[in-house]
């Protein structure tokens, strides 16, 4: 079992969960945990012999039942793909699936916030290569989407949709829209390539989205990633965040948005949170965020072209 200890000079809770530490770490090819289970093979995770998108609860969680929960989401069955090299359907599919467990485990009275996120890559510690993301169902808010209803409430109004506002009048940090979304690199990104896709139209979480916005949001999601892998001709490790409602208290709070951070200021060099992000909690950024962008803009249309 995790444990729970509430951090006084910080604010903040911090999870120990101890038995992670045995978690399978960087496995050969033959032994994936998440690919298919193949017949006569050893049983992985995914007791079929083929599938398309599986979701079950994390063997090693740092939250569980009844303290919240830990699931993984396999994009597919094909170790060597990716998010942005999966065909534009099962993306969607996956917002589907998104928004299902978002409703499930919102639903439980011991999840206070659904958070699904992905790690890709060795630079942000992941252990599995095989695609795949995860969900935290937090018993309680965590920080950063505590900030942003914070910043909800210092403007008076939604941040994200006047974020969204900003960037669009402004227009030299946006890299893509499509109706339903639009992604642009924020005015004060922390991280040198970090970008921001949110809802067009004000939606606090996935089950506010109809169907053509799910697609939309799949799309731009699949526009934006690949670009990202084009950018330095190589997978860009990130991390991915998406923020959207709490599923406890005041009902409908927030703006669904994805948040993307990749840890590279260059094709081989990382950017560290070191001094002054450790321990003042100021970014100091290489790569200004209108040069970022256009960067960006055209890995995505090399792409597109
Ligand atoms: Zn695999
Ligand atoms: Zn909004
Ligand atoms: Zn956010």
């Amino acid at each position: 079992m995790s444990e729970l200890r509430f951090n006084e000079l910080r604010g903040e809770q911090v999870a120990y969960a101890i038995h992670r530490q045995d978690r399978t770490f960087l496995p050969d090819r033959d032994h994936c945990p998440l690919d298919a289970t193949r017949p006569g093979g050893p049983e992985t995770e995914i007791p079929l012999p083929a599938f398309e998108i599986a979701v079950f609860d994390n063997r090693f969680p740092a939250f569980e039942s009844p303290h919240g929960a830990a699931e993984v989401v396999v994009y597919t069955d094909d170790h060597d793909s990716s998010l942005g090299a999966l065909p534009l359907r099962r993306i969607e599919a996956l917002m589907w699936v998104w928004r299902h467990r978002y409703e499930e485990l919102g639903a439980r009275e011991d999840v206070e916030y659904v958070y699904i996120f992905e790690n890709r890559g060795v630079e942000v510690g992941v252990t599995l290569h095989h695609p795949h993301g995860q969900i935290y169902g937090y018993p309680f808010l965590p920080p950063v989407p505590a900030l942003e209803l914070a910043a909800d409430e210092r403007l008076g109004g939604c941040a994200v949709c006047s974020q969204l506002q900003g960037e669009q009048a402004e227009g030299a940090r946006m890299l893509l829209g499509n109706g339903a979304v639009a992604a642009y690199v924020p005015r004060a990104a922390r991280w040198p390539y970090e970008v921001h896709l949110a809802m067009a139209s004000h939606r606090a979480s996935l089950l506010d989205c109809d169907a053509a916005e799910l697609r939309g949001l799949a799309e731009g999601l699949r526009r934006l990633v690949r670009g990202y892998d084009g950018l330095f001709g190589r997978p860009m490790p990130y991390v991915m965040a998406v923020h959207q409602a709490p599923t406890a208290g005041e009902p409908g709070r927030g703006h669904l948005h994805v948040e993307i951070y990749p840890p590279l200021r260059t094709a081989d060099k990382l950017k560290y949170p070191a001094g002054s992000e450790q321990g003042a909690g100021t970014f100091i950024s290489d790569v200004l965020p209108e040069d970022a962008a256009a960067a960006l803009r055209q890995a995505i249309d090399r792409d597109a072209g």
